[in-house]
């Protein structure tokens, strides 16, 4: 059986990381989707598809994941046709796994079969806290994977929020 789970990941965090252990548990592929492909360098968006990428591949190989696909999706803005939209561009998959209100309702609108996924430390593993704690120069680095850290360092990830919010470095 094929799952689907598609989040932004800005960035990649433990939350994100336990919700796809478990899904693991329970498929024999993934299918990972990266929302708002087309959006990076901005508070809120700040990295790119391909650095997104990155990020989630390091940490599936921590995994050992089996199969998994990790696919950008651009938005397209036109709820009712994003559903046809995300499957013409991912492998074919059965059930999907989300706990975004609007992701569930328009999958479970078009049919397809969608099981809720566990929070897991809401108030701290959520990208919005962690890019507050970047851009005030708080700790942030055991909120996601080891690997996600090196990749956001790597690209001098914390340097571009701050710069795009206008502090000084
Ligand atoms: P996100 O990265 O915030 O979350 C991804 C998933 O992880 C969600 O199911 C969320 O509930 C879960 N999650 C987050 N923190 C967690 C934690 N601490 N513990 C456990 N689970 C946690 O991404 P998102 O905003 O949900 O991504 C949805 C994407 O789909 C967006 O990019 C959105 O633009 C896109 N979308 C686009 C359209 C359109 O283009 N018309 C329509 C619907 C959705």
């Amino acid at each position: 059986m094929r799952g689907f789970f598609i989040g932004r990941f800005q960035p990649y965090h433990h939350g994100h990381h336990e919700v796809i252990r478990k899904i693991l548990d329970e498929v024999d592929e993934l299918v990972i989707g990266i929302g708002s492909a087309q959006e990076s360098h901005t508070l809120e968006n700040p990295f790119t598809a391909g650095e997104r990428i990155l990020m989630i591949s390091r940490a599936l190989e921590e995994l050992n994941a089996g199969r998994t696909y990790v696919v950008p999706l651009e938005d397209i803005y036109r709820n009712s046709l994003w559903v046809s939209h995300v499957c013409s561009m991912v492998p074919p998959f059965s059930i999907v796994y989300s706990n975004n209100p609007l992701v569930i309702r328009l999958f479970k609108e078009a049919g397809l079969k969608v099981v809720s996924t566990k929070l897991y430390r809401r108030v701290e593993y959520q990208g919005t806290e962690i890019r507050r704690r970047m851009l005030n120069g708080e700790e942030w680095e055991s909120l996601v994977p080891e690997v996600v850290a090196e990749v956001i360092k790597g690209i001098d990830g914390v340097r571009r929020i701050r710069e795009i919010a206008g502090k000084d470095v």
